[in-house]
């Protein structure tokens, strides 16, 4: 992110993130605490851990780019032509050409399905259902004060898991920004035209998830107050004020994810289309890499395209290049991720996952009272969680247009990026990053 954003918009995003979880917990489904890792303070706004708002995200990337930005544009399909452009078409009937298209149309791309059929996507045989509620005195006086300050897992028996999370912002419910921040923070975000569009408010946002044996058939036909009833009714024996925690969700905000994860594909030969994101490596969240691994695509592609404006890479050569290392750390995230979110794990069989659930709390507790070997584990989670930065690849030309010939950002929709010309000035080159996450 601050490889690619203008700097007073990489700001902006640090100002509106919800404050750094301060611990990351493991805990019973009890609410017993079983392990408590201790994230480090960091004033580094580059360097600390991050918790940002998917919403308010979206808003960010998007400021800046309202003029290039074409909502309700559904790509259908493409055509490669001899002279070296690619034609998008779109479900209105429009089309849109240009010398490269940059799929990042998400785990069910349709630019990956033309364009590298032999691509496979699976079920990993785990379903989850997310939801949200808001920060109230009630739902914060539901969950332990570490738990109200960090990220934390709930490992319960029969391989039932929950991540909660609790996300607490710079402004309040209204809109309006709190007391006692920064002055430069509060400056930034009042000027952000994003914040009005926002709904972003403080929440506490839980994920639960179980192999897809536990739930009843149609979980994924179900929706709001029935997912939270379900999850409720699933967990009888836990704490209750996790349970109600459940009950107090906002039904808008609740929905069933059947986790999947690609296949790692060889590699094909370059061309004029290329994929970032989760429309190549679409991977479980069991890492909590997908998007971060989509924003290192965004970087080193915007660093490649930039060689070719400059004059030092021909268009297909650059494309190669990318995806090469893409594809080694890409589907390397796929396979550790998937490691961590699975069916076949024995965590989700009746026996021997009581055992292991019985041996990992064992073996959480005992770190959890030996220092260097918590410490060793905060370090290890911290090292892969911003692991594989490529910050040195490339900096932005200046805010100012550049004297080259204009990369046509005009000419993009949806999660499909389309362009022309091959030199690119500051604002467009920033445009890339709506790619990676924003679609
Ligand atoms: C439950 C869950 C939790 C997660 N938690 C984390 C986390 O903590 N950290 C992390 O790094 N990652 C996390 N991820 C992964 C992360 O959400 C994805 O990796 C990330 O959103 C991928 O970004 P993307 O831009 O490639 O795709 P998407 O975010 O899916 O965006 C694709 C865009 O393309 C658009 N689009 C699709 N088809 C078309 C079409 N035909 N025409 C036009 N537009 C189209 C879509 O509308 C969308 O806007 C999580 C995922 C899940 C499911």
């Amino acid at each position: 992110m601050h490889a690619l954003l203008p700097p007073d918009l990489y700001d902006t995003f640090v100002a509106t993130c919800a404050r750094a979880p301060r611990w990351f917990n493991m805990i019973t489904e009890q609410l017993q605490e079983v392990l408590a890792l201790e994230i480090p303070a960091q004033d580094d706004p580059v360097e600390s851990e991050k918790s940002v708002s998917r919403m308010t995200l979206r808003q960010v990337l998007m400021t800046g780019l309202e003029d290039v930005i074409s909502f309700g544009k559904e790509f259908t399909g493409f055509e490669q032509h001899t002279d070296g452009t690619v034609t998008a078409h779109f479900a209105d009937g429009s089309s849109a050409t240009g010398d490269l298209l940059v799929g990042a149309d998400g785990a069910g791309s349709r630019v990956r399905k033309q364009y590298l059929p032999q691509a496979r996507m699976e079920d990993t045989g785990i379903i989850a259902i997310a939801g949200k509620l808001p920060i109230t005195e009630e739902s914060a006086a539901l969950v332990p004060p570490r738990v109200f300050q960090g990220i934390s897992m709930v490992q319960a028996p029969k391989g039932y898991f929950c991540i909660l999370h609790v996300m607490e912002f710079k402004w309040d419910r209204s809109g309006k920004i709190k007391n006692g921040i920064g002055g430069s923070d509060a400056e930034l975000i009042k000027v952000w035209p994003g914040l009005q569009f926002d709904n972003t408010r403080d929440y506490i946002n839980w994920g639960f998830s179980a192999s897809a044996d536990k739930f009843p058939a149609d979980v994924m036909e179900r929706s709001g107050a029935d997912l939270a009833r379900l999850v409720a009714e699933m967990t009888p024996d836990w704490h209750p004020n996790l349970r109600r925690l459940f009950e107090l969700t906002d039904p808008s905000t609740c929905f069933p994810v059947n986790i999947k994860t690609s296949v790692p594909l060889d590699p094909w030969p370059a061309s004029n289309v290329t994929l970032i994101g989760d429309a190549i490596h679409t991977m479980t969240p069991g890492r909590g890499v997908g998007a971060n691994t989509a924003l290192r695509d965004a970087v080193l592609l915007c660093a490649r395209i930039i060689d070719v404006a400059e004059g030092r890479l021909e268009l297909v050569d650059a494309v190669g290049r990318y995806e090469a290392k893409m594809i080694t750390y890409g589907f390397d995230a796929v396979l550790k991720s998937r490691q961590q979110m699975t069916d076949e794990d024995p965590i989700h069989k009746p026996v021997i996952g009581r055992i292991m659930l019985a041996l990992m709390r064992t073996a959480m507790r005992v770190t959890n009272h030996v220092r260097p070997l918590r410490e060793r584990m905060a370090r290890s989670m911290l090292q892969y969680r911003g692991a594989g930065r490529d910050n040195a690849d490339f900096v932005l030309p200046a805010r100012s247009e550049s004297s080259g010939r204009r990369l046509n950002v005009s000419r993009r929709a949806g999660g499909v990026c389309c362009s022309r010309d091959f030199t690119v000035s500051a604002k467009e080159a920033a445009g890339c990053r709506a790619y990676a996450s924003a679609g």
